[in-house]
């Protein structure tokens, strides 16, 4: 098994190769921290998106879509308090001239920590065998008390200082932890300054009269200043949920994990609007609800968990990331926050205009307390390709590489191949494409050999490929080869669409 560093070299390598993702405008040397999604990941991230849209929208009766535009009135992010505090402490080493985020450097020298914590559970673990009681070793074992609290403690001054707006104790916690540049080693660190990440644009021809503006820098503001026409038009009652899904921008300081940290990416967010009081009863039924449409798709339970937010932002009284098994390490893959009724009181006092509900039940009306779950669809890709691609050993000795992309998302879902390119092979092989490009995404493929045929959608992530041979014309049947477990079974052409709606339907993936 290849270290993690190789491992996500070869993620970012075969995507190119694969056509999931380019960088962008390349032939000019790219923008950094910006992609495109090739033939492939287009089809991907489509397929995502729409595994996330379904489970949200169309499984719940009380979740409607909406698609609001990138650009807002300016006075929404005034009201957000994007404009005021949406920043990030920024730290640069003066020998090597890198530029940090303060809070990503201690948060990392925290999770060192625990790493070393868990290493000695895991000793533990081994050495006591079926006798190992963890909640008493955790509780008692004086080195992993020790890594608990200091990391508890660190990460606790560090919420107070960045809440106080205190960066000279940011960066007085960074020396005292003795936190050295990754890349170069040295300890001399610049002061830390705040940065706002939204990138601005302007509106109007003319310099002296246009309007500053923001490109958004998250998908949630679009939704908050259309819940009332939503609720009315909708009639909607609460609790209710309004789900969107499009493009956000921000100027990362720190941009250097491929699609995982972007300076324009997309979001899928949904903000279920509940009664006040009740919200954090909704808070935990979306972090289980959110839980299980990750593991619904076979990724490992293993490879998620759970970080409650000891740093809250201003608009919250709760907050979780799930974070997911990234070859760097866990790492925030959706943000679900209890948001209280600060946004929509935001913007009734920016705007002027009510934003409440009347509710029939109590007869009165209240401002909404909002539940939000957020997740980037980028690295919900960047965890579904990571996880997929594997080099595997077979019996006879070879090695194939292979995407295990769940097959409700895989780009392709099926590969058609006449053995040869003769004996009237190719026209039944053109007859099943067309019999099932109605309802999937296929794909026609004559050249080589058929053996490098399967090679090359196993390494493209196709779960199914469909050989028309000379028996075909004979009996119809066709061999359906398992990627995953490269079986193959003699199937007649006409219970094709079936044997693959039985794998790959939205309904089986979504119910387990
Ligand atoms: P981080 O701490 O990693 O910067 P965040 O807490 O600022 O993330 P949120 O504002 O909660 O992120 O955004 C919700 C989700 O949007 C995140 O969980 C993540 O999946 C995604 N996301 C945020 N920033 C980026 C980015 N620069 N590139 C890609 N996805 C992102």
């Amino acid at each position: 098994m290849a270290n993690n560093d190789d491992h996500f070299k070869n993620v970012i390598s075969h995507a190119k190769e694969y056509g999931y993702i380019f960088g962008s405008s390349e032939i000019y040397d790219g923008l950094s921290a910006v992609y495109d999604y090739g033939q492939n990941g287009v089809e991907l991230k489509k397929n995502i998106r729409e595994y996330w849209w379904r489970s949200m929208v169309y499984m719940h009766q009380n979740i409607v879509g909406l698609d609001a535009s990138i650009l807002m009135h300016p006075t929404t992010w005034k009201a957000s308090g994007h404009v005021d505090a949406f920043n990030d402490p920024l730290i640069d080493n003066k020998d090597s001239k890198k530029r940090y985020r303060a809070d990503v450097l201690i948060e990392e020298y925290a999770e060192k920590l625990e790493q070393k914590a868990q290493k000695e559970i895991a000793k533990a673990k081994k050495r006591f065998g079926d006798d190992f009681d963890e909640e008493q070793f955790v509780t008692t074992h004086p080195r992993v008390v020790r890594y608990r609290t200091e990391q508890k403690e660190i990460l606790q001054r560090m919420a107070r200082s960045l809440e106080a707006e205190d960066l000279a104790d940011v960066k007085a916690l960074i020396e005292e932890l003795e936190i050295a540049d990754p890349i170069s080693g040295s300890r001399e660190w610049t002061d830390v300054r705040q940065f706002n990440l939204m990138f601005g644009t302007k509106l109007g021809a003319s310099a002296d009269s246009a309007t500053q503006l923001y490109l958004r820098p998250e998908t949630a503001q679009g939704i908050f200043v259309n819940f009332l026409n939503v609720q009315k038009t909708g009639r909607m009652k609460i609790p209710f949920g309004i789900a969107q899904t499009g493009k956000a921008f921000r100027n990362e300081i720190v941009a250097r994990q491929f699609i995982f940290r972007m300076r324009e990416f997309e979001q899928m967010e949904m903000q279920f609007f509940v009664r006040p009081g009740e919200e954090l009863k909704w808070y935990e039924y979306w972090k289980e609800t959110r839980l299980k449409w990750h593991l619904s798709l076979g990724l490992g339970e293993e490879n998620y968990r759970f970080h409650d937010h000891e740093k809250l932002a201003h608009y919250a009284n709760a907050a979780a990331d799930i974070e997911f098994n990234f070859p760097f390490g866990f790492k925030e893959l959706e943000g679900i926050h209890s948001r209280t009724d600060f946004d929509l009181k935001a913007h009734e006092e920016h705007s002027g205009k009510k934003l409440q509900f009347f509710d029939p039940e109590l007869k009165e009306s209240y401002v909404p307390y909002v539940v939000e779950t957020s997740i980037g669809l980028d690295r919900m890709f960047l965890a579904v390709l990571s996880n997929a691609l594997q080099e595997e050993t077979l019996e006879d000795g070879n090695t194939r590489t292979v995407m295990k992309i769940p097959s409700i998302l895989a780009p392709v879902k099926a590969a058609i191949f006449p053995l040869l390119k003769k004996d009237g092979l190719p026209e039944i092989a053109e007859e099943i494409v067309e019999l099932l490009k109605w309802d999937y995404n296929v794909l026609y493929d004559e050249k080589d050999a058929v053996g490098r045929r399967y090679r090359r959608q196993d390494a493209a992530g196709t779960p199914y490929c469909i050989t028309v041979d000379h028996q075909t014309k004979e009996d119809r049947t066709v061999t359906l080869r398992d990627r995953d477990t490269m079986e193959q079974e003699r199937i007649a052409i006409e219970d094709l669409p079936q044997r693959l709606r039985k794998s790959i339907s939205f309904q089986s993936w979504l119910t387990t």
